[in-house]
């Protein structure tokens, strides 16, 4: 199953580790993601962030909204056009991928088993998940294993 259509091409095992520890978002690129979650519920969304590393923070500084291909309300695709036309501005503007985003539009933003399988990039990117299953919008980051999950720190930063 190959659910993120446009893995990071250098597939060494060094690359699919974490290049950082935190992932630092920008309070107003969060509110986003959280807002697209809700306007695409009762389908996942999904997108990427994008930014720079500096000692060891992920710094996000851009994030890119993908289609789901799928339009399901419990898994997500990312749209092959989409996902061409980020990474190709991400390399004209010398941006790494930090996170992929998703949504959980009725449940918590813990990975499910479909996103452990699903994933492509190992532990280089941070998921992050939107949870709206709760009476407030929730966000967590992880790092997808090969065979679970382990929570990532995720910092709230204010203008970077
Ligand atoms: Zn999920």
């Amino acid at each position: 199953m190959n659910r993120i259509t446009e893995p990071d091409p250098r597939c060494t095992l060094a690359a699919l580790m974490p290049s950082f520890t935190r992932l630092a978002i920008p309070d107003l690129l969060l509110e986003e993601v959280i807002e697209h979650a809700r306007e695409d519920a009762p389908i996942e969304c999904c997108g990427l962030l994008a930014g720079h590393i500096s000692e060891s923070v992920g710094v996000v500084t851009t994030r890119f909204a993908i289609a789901n291909e799928l339009r399901s309300r419990s898994d997500y695709l990312t749209e092959p056009r989409g996902m061409f036309l980020a990474f190709r501005a991400m390399r004209e503007s010398g941006l790494e991928l930090l996170a992929i985003y998703h949504s959980h539009p009725t449940s918590e933003p813990v990975p499910s088993l479909r996103d452990i399988d699903g994933n492509t990039y190992g532990e280089s990117v941070v998921h992050l998940i939107v949870g709206l299953g709760g009476e407030k919008a929730d966000a967590r980051g992880w790092w997808l294993t090969e065979t679970g999950s382990r929570e990532a720190v995720v910092v709230a930063a204010g203008l970077v």
